[in-house]
């Protein structure tokens, strides 16, 4: 490359989890790095542009995963982020540890999860040992499921504070960032061009896609990719300032809830949310879920979807999984997920100057880092690590 008429060597657009980690990582190793995406909508009830699935405060982290591959990813992404809390001073992960808790009566429908990079600190409660209520007295779950208690650094990442402090590093090793909406990419021998919403157009070297649940929705790749968006529904309880503070150190939840309408729950300790108050927030699959495919669909329910068509199950659930917390108020919001066949994300190179990272199937924050990482090493042509099963992530 190295080509004068190019305004940047390396352009990634999207300014979500993926495409900041990536956009770190490229300008640690090169220059002329530019990464464009919008910033977050301030009413997203009358927004009409593109979302993503990082707008919020809390994200469950956990190093035990169900293959070799997520789990490195996930080591990468403690590393990582351990590294951005050094250099920005941001509180990016609080390390409460994690509950896994499995009900027997549904527990067949997930797999076992045997995966970790290192050390992982693990205590196994079997079904009938009920010793966790003595450790964990604020929380309460049918006699008979099994426990899992992952220790430090499990716990809950920041999302927003993750982008900004990857931004922030970007920046200061020479990025450009600039807030704008890319709506067309074309290649050609010699470059990418992308055209700009403002109708600014930036030519570049290489480009990476990193629109997240959007990616099948602008011309930015040369064709749609085998994704499927999926609706998801999450309920903040807002509880008191003394209850927030007393009870920000309980561990995150995984759980697989036997009900009728809802299933696999996870759920984090208060957290401080935008408006000052401390907030649970629970999320869950839904009978409700359902798979919007057009542009218009997706925005739709990301501005107003019926959320509430499950909040008495899920603001049940919530309760009784912490029967002695006074919630003071609960409400629902919509969010997006993108999502694999093989629930891998797609990190990939689709022509000779476009690679692609997307889908991170409802997990992808946690590993974010690592996943934004290898899509850079491969536009700068480095290799990856020879046991990576490429074909995994391959576009499809
Ligand atoms: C309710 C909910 C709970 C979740 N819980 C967890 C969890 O507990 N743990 C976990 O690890 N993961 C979790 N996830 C998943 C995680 O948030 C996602 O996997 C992650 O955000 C994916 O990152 P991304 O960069 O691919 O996409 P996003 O974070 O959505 O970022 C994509 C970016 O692209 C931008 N964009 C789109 N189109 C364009 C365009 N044309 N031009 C420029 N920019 C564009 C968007 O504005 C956005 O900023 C959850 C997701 C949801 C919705």
């Amino acid at each position: 490359m190295g080509d004068g008429a190019l305004d940047y060597e390396f352009a990634v657009i999207g300014k979500g989890l993926f495409g900041s980690a990536a956009a770190r990582h490229l300008s640690a190793a090169a220059d002329r790095v530019v990464l464009i995406g919008p910033d977050e909508p301030a009413d997203r009830t009358a927004h009409d542009g593109v979302y993503a699935s990082h707008y919020d405060q809390g994200r469950l982290t956990r190093r035990i995963a169900s293959n070799r591959l997520w789990a490195e990813m996930t080591a990468r992404t403690f590393a990582a982020i351990s590294m951005l809390e050094t250099a920005t001073g941001a509180t990016i992960l609080r390390p409460v540890g994690c509950l896994t808790v499995k009900n027997p009566a549904v527990a067949p429908r997930h797999t076992r999860e045997t995966d970790a990079e290192g050390d992982v600190d693990l205590t196994e409660y079997e079904i009938g040992d009920e010793s966790w209520r003595d450790i964990f007295p604020e929380f309460d779950f049918p006699a008979g499921c099994s426990i899992v208690y992952e220790g430090a650094p499990a716990g809950v990442l920041d999302p927003r504070a993750l982008v900004a402090s990857q931004l922030e590093v970007a920046r200061s090793q020479g990025a450009t960032v600039i807030t704008d909406f890319v709506t067309r990419a074309g290649e050609d021998a010699a470059a990418v061009t992308l055209r700009l919403a403002s109708g600014r157009e930036v030519r570049c070297g290489r480009v990476l896609v990193a629109v997240g649940s959007f990616v099948n929705h602008f011309p930015l790749l040369p064709r749609r990719l085998g994704i499927s968006v999926e609706t998801e529904t999450f309920m903040l309880g807002t509880v008191s300032d003394r209850d927030g503070r007393r009870l920000a150190t309980i561990p995150t939840v995984q759980y697989s809830i036997d009900d009728p309408d809802i299933a696999d729950i996870y759920m984090t300790p208060p957290l401080v949310y935008p408006d000052g108050r401390w907030k649970v927030k629970m999320g869950c699959n839904t009978s409700a879920d359902r798979h919007p495919e057009s542009l218009e669909e997706i925005q739709a329910w990301v501005r107003s979807g019926d959320t509430d068509a499950l909040a008495a199950a899920m603001q049940t659930a919530m309760q009784t999984m912490l029967p002695h917390v006074d919630f003071v108020e609960y409400e629902t919001s919509p969010c997006i997920i993108t999502m694999t066949a093989n629930d891998h994300p797609i990190i990939d190179q689709t022509s000779d100057r476009t690679f692609v990272a997307v889908a991170g199937n409802g997990m992808g924050a946690k590993s974010s880092d690592g996943w934004g990482g290898l899509a850079a090493q491969s536009m700068l042509d480095e290799p990856w690590p020879t046991w990576i099963d490429r074909e995994s992530l391959a576009a499809r």
